[in-house]
């Protein structure tokens, strides 16, 4: 289980963690046009500390003709005007929103007092589309005050001109609380995504993103990765236990101390054996093995056992089997039709255990027939050659007809 959770969460954190620097990017980036594009507005209102300013009751059309001129090129810069002082709104920038809210075809005043000496003597007010402000906005952004004070608003749920409602209230309290001038905080079902931009009205502002953990790793995602997983792991648990039960059969048709197949085995290949091919049977038998038990002990007949048992494998063609049956005794299965050629590889085997065999030096017995009926009749006729040889002197092979 805990395997399948890091399986899943691995890749899925990278994915967020590369979401989220992406929407960082995304953030400072949107952050950065807003900021610029507030300070080209508060060069223009730096206009009201010109001379063309302060002389416009004098001189109207110098002021005019620049404020056409910057207005030329423009789509946002609606006009900008120079009230007499009588006529002054009296609000400070940005503040005065004049036709709606939230609506992209309505009009942010923006004004600058004019001063003579240190007297008022008049404002300059620029009238600014307010889609300019939110398009720079991705879905999903608003600028906010350090007060809640949302200005504008590009998130659904969250409207411009307004305070932060209650439901929002975690995200501004965690700015705060973080106290940084950018960051992310994971709220459980949402994640905020800050950066303090230019004031606004002489208070901190921040530009937000706040995006739902399903925008940053789209549910599909999630999905695929635990049915990858989950069919990685069922897989791996079928070809597990499929492994485990050949190895389980495998063993159970291996004798264990000489690794030759077992007598389950012969059992097993029986009809295949019977249907396909002519073969012969032997029986092979370690002679006076009992003596090497009791004069060299048991650990010592089990080494003898062993190396008999590869001198067997090493003796005998690919296509014959060779089997231990129990004890000291062992069978080989030849394929031929030919009991001469049958007579050989026992023979062979004979020799070679004869020749190889050393402390304590062994010799085998062997009796073949013909595998005609079933294995089990076969061996016993194989077993009663086996006792001819050993009453005939022992380390012989013997059939019907007799072998070399
Ligand atoms: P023969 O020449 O007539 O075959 O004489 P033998 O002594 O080989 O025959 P017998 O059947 O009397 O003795 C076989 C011995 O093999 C008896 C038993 O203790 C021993 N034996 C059987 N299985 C094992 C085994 O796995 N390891 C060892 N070390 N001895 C075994
Ligand atoms: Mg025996
Ligand atoms: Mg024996």
């Amino acid at each position: 289980m805990l395997l399948f959770i890091f399986l899943v969460n691995t890749p899925i954190s990278y994915i967020k963690s590369n979401a989220l620097s992406d929407i960082q990017i995304k953030v400072e980036k949107s952050e950065q046009l807003f900021s610029s594009n507030l300070n080209i507005l508060q060069s223009y209102l730096n206009l009201a500390q010109t001379p063309l300013a302060l002389n416009y009751a004098q001189d109207p059309e110098a002021f005019n003709t620049l404020a056409s001129a910057l207005m030329s090129g423009q789509t946002y810069l609606k006009s900008a005007v120079i009230q007499p002082v009588e006529q002054m709104s009296n609000l400070g920038m940005f503040v005065e929103l004049i036709e709606g809210h939230n609506d992209h075809a309505s009009l942010h005043r923006l004004t600058q007092p004019i001063y003579d000496d240190q007297t008022v003597v008049g404002e300059l007010q620029l009238e600014i589309e307010s889609h300019m402000f939110v398009s720079y906005l991705y879905d999903g952004m608003f600028i906010m005050s350090d007060t809640g004070f949302v200005h504008w608003s590009q998130y659904h749920d969250i409207i411009s001109n307004a305070y932060l409602s209650d439901d929002y209230s975690e995200v501004l309290s965690q700015i705060h609380r973080i106290n940084r001038r950018n960051g992310v905080i994971d709220l459980g079902r949402q994640t905020v995504v800050f950066q303090v931009t230019s004031d606004l009205l002489g208070e901190k502002t921040y530009l937000v993103h706040l995006v739902t953990n399903a925008e940053i790793v789209p549910t599909h995602i999630y999905v695929t990765f635990v049915l990858a997983v989950l069919l990685m792991v069922l897989t791996n648990v079928f070809i597990g236990t499929k492994r485990k039960k050949k190895a389980l059969e495998q063993i159970s048709y291996i004798d264990e101390l000489s690794t030759l197949n077992n007598r389950h085995y012969l059992n097993h290949i029986e009809s295949s054996l019977l249907k396909r091919d002519h073969y012969f049977i032997a029986i092979i038998d370690i002679d006076h093995f009992k003596r090497v038990n009791d004069s060299f002990g048991h650990a010592i007949g089990d080494k003898v056992i062993r190396e008999v048992a590869n001198t067997i494998k090493s003796s005998i063609r690919a296509h014959d089997y060779a089997f231990r049956l129990g004890g000291e005794e062992f069978a080989v299965v030849i394929k031929t039709k030919d009991i001469a050629v049958a007579c050989n590889v026992v023979e062979r085997v004979r020799i070679s255990v004869e020749q190889q065999s050393n402390n304590p030096k062994v010799t085998i017995s062997a009796g073949i027939a013909p595998v005609i009926r079933n294995i089990k009749d076969s061996l016993g006729v194989a077993d009663q050659f086996l006792y001819v040889a050993k009453r005939s002197g022992r380390n012989q092979v013997r059939s019907v007809p007799k072998c070399c």
